[in-house]
């Protein structure tokens, strides 16, 4: 099989429409995409070659707390929440963001369950506003910087449904199976 290169993906994604300067909100998957030279470095690469040095990426950098008690970064107890976060635990979703997160130069944004991780020019003003946010995925969440700027939702390997922004349009809406298992979480 044929190994994808960074070269070659970038320019797919420019073929998309990925423009220099842009910020690109990315949910992807390595094993979906076959070979990749390099592995998922490569894409995170290639990604933001497509958008030139003022493009500015980002990607989840989750982690499992939410499904094991543990609703906090370890190592982001202490001092956190504040404007970008110095944690280094790994995302659970994946290599890419983990090899995004592994950037020289990354930020992420606090947040002890939906943390995000940015890299380019743009990544502060992105994220900086998350640790304010009250629930996993609403209000002051990095969507509502991205849309005010025109960003992308891309996905990579994977279907609409992995995009995290459609959780957004649940919390902002209240919707009433919000809450079901830990009603007084949001109240
Ligand atoms: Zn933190």
């Amino acid at each position: 099989m044929q190994s994808i290169t960074r070269e070659a993906l970038a320019e797919q994604l420019r073929d998309l429409g990925l423009q220099p300067g842009d910020a690109a909100m990315v949910h992807a998957s390595l094993s979906q995409l076959g070979r990749v030279e390099g592995g998922a470095a490569t894409v995170v690469e290639a990604v933001l070659d497509a958008m030139g040095p003022g493009g500015t990426l980002l990607t989840p950098a989750f982690t499992a707390g939410l499904w094991r008690d543990a609703l906090v970064m370890p190592d982001c107890r202490e001092f956190c929440p504040r404007r970008l976060c110095p944690s280094q635990h790994p995302s659970h979703e994946g290599a890419i963001p983990n090899a995004a997160l592994a950037r020289p130069g990354r930020l992420r944004s606090c947040h002890p369950t939906h943390s995000w991780v940015g890299n380019g020019p743009q990544a502060e003003e992105l994220l900086r506003g998350h640790c304010e946010s009250p629930t996993f995925c609403g209000p002051g969440n990095p969507f509502e910087p991205l849309v005010e700027r025109d960003g992308w939702l891309l996905t990579i390997g994977v279907g609409v449904d992995r995009i995290t922004l459609w959780h957004y349009f649940e919390d902002v809406w209240q919707l009433p199976y919000l809450g079901v298992r830990a009603p007084a979480a949001r109240t």
